[in-house]
């Protein structure tokens, strides 16, 4: 592909527009970018970009630039908006900023190193982590980079010389990324999210699954989840592929699996119908550090919940693949320590734990973390994103000791409740406003008994109240603490 004087229109500004734009420029395309917004910032952004000689249109993206051969789209620019259609009629590829760095890949004239990706509804963060680390770990140089961390076009046209990359790879990313064809991959779990943004489950479904298309070693599935397998076997990858499972069961052939309390590879071993190599202890998974120190002789959060070691088994799987040893995984799953707001023990206070798990954004995500706590008093609510939360409370209804609900839409939670779990106290907070935290912290204190967990794993996006989950966490651990005050 030549890149000079060719007509790329760059749509949207912001995290990936703008060093695309650079970039491309760089590269002697003639660049002109579309941008919806017309705030300070993005007048900053432009005035920079404008300054090198891109032409930069600010409060409207609905019309394709005349001649425009590409389109380069932010990610989680919808697929039905006009700019899009008028590119299909004019027969006009578009990229996200995924398919450019894999384009871009091999442009600093180094090999380029392999991707090990891995999407999901949930988990994507903590699994490319504990990738990272187990690669660190076998002496690799490694980055977590995608949706995490840095940014893709970044890792691939830096300095830095890596050996291998932990790719973590949205819906919206994928979606955008036509001819990604990748070392290896795992889609970790298939839930409804995002179902606005692609249309439907099945459309969401196929985009996940465009990750292991071209698979040149491993297509990693979720024996629990058999959609994940499903979209293994609609996959068209390269000879000798293997699809690999991943089960907190004890594995079968090609499968990653647990058995007594260890996490156990039966597919790559010499001889996987009769060997099994084992990789770590479950207990070796690491732990989260509490950010504020319990009293000696508190309880601690529990090890490693269920679906971290079925991440932590995802993370090994493609670290095997790639020829890691069994104790660099070992030693990797030891050093890695999961992002904030994860399942994130924050303090005890009389008696009760009160744990973070802020990035519990979706039904799938809050159902992993309601399952690992008993009896808890739940704080949930914000913005549904089109969810139904009947089976979620369903699940949790019999270790519920209470429900404090926050946020514009925690109506639908509170009708869930009333249908399924009536007899459980719930206090409904008409509020929506940033101190609201610290009265759900309250309200949540007041419904729990010495022994029980204070979790909030809200479901639902928080976008309503706060700018994102990390402020929404921030707030829920600082109304802990001046609890935490008050009580001492
Ligand atoms: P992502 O990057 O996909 O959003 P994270 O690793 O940041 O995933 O975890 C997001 C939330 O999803 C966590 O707070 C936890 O509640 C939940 N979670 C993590 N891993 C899983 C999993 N394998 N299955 C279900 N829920 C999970």
């Amino acid at each position: 592909m030549t890149w000079q004087d060719k007509r790329v229109t760059v749509a949207g500004l912001g995290v990936s527009g703008l060093p695309a734009a650079r970039v491309l420029h760089g590269l002697g395309a003639v660049v002109t970018v579309v941008n919806e917004g017309d705030d300070a910032r993005s007048r900053a952004q432009a005035a920079e970009l404008e300054a090198l000689g891109v032409t930069v249109r600010l409060g409207d993206a609905t019309l394709l630039p005349e001649g425009t051969e590409l389109v380069v789209t932010a990610p989680g620019w919808r697929p039905d908006k006009p700019l899009f259609r008028a590119a299909a009629a004019a027969g006009v590829p578009v990229w996200g900023d995924v398919e450019l760095a894999w384009q871009l890949r091999d442009l600093n004239g180094r090999k380029p190193a392999p991707w090990l990706a891995v999407t999901g509804t949930n988990g994507k963060t903590t699994t490319v982590r504990m990738l990272a680390s187990i690669l660190r770990a076998a002496g690799l140089r490694t980055a977590a980079v995608g949706n995490i961390g840095v940014s893709l076009l970044d890792a691939v046209l830096g300095d830095e010389p890596y050996d291998v990359l932990a790719v973590e790879l949205s819906s919206y990313q994928l979606h955008w990324a036509p001819s990604l064809r990748v070392h290896s991959a795992a889609v970790l779990n298939i839930a409804p999210d995002h179902l606005d943004w692609h249309g439907s489950l099945a459309a969401y479904a196929a985009d996940k699954g465009r990750v292991y298309e071209g698979n040149s070693v491993a297509c990693v599935y979720n024996v629990a989840d058999p959609a994940t397998e499903e979209l293994v076997r609609a996959a068209d990858v390269e000879e000798g592929c293997r699809a690999i499972g991943f089960t907190l069961g004890a594995p079968g052939p090609s499968q990653l699996g647990v058995v007594d309390g260890i996490l156990v590879d039966r597919a790559f071993v010499a001889d996987r119908h009769k060997q099994a190599q084992e990789l770590a202890e479950v207990t070796d998974i690491g732990r989260p550090p509490a950010r504020h120190p319990s009293p000696a002789g508190a309880s601690r959060p529990p090890v490693a919940a269920p679906h971290n070691i079925a991440n932590a088994l995802a993370a090994a799987a493609l670290a095997r693949g790639f020829g890691v040893e069994p104790a660099a995984v070992r030693d990797g799953l030891r050093d890695f320590r999961p992002d904030a707001h994860r399942i994130e023990h924050v303090d005890e206070v009389a008696g009760v734990t009160f744990i973070d798990d802020s990035k519990a954004t979706n039904t799938h995500a809050a159902e992993a973390s309601l399952a690992a706590y008993d009896p808890i008093v739940w704080i949930a609510g914000g913005l549904a994103k089109g969810a139904r939360f009947d089976d979620l409370v369903i699940g949790a209804a019999k270790r519920l000791r209470g429900v404090v609900l926050i946020g514009a839409e925690r109506a639908l939670i509170a009708e869930a409740l009333a249908r399924h779990a009536p007899e459980v106290p719930v206090v409904d907070l008409d509020r929506t406003d940033t101190g609201a935290m610290s009265a759900a912290v309250r309200e949540a204190a007041r419904l729990a008994r010495p022994g029980d967990t204070v979790l909030l794993a809200p479901a639902c996006a928080s976008m309503d109240m706060f700018a994102n989950y990390n402020k929404r966490g921030e707030a829920f651990a600082d109304a802990v603490r001046e609890l935490a005050a008050e009580t001492d």
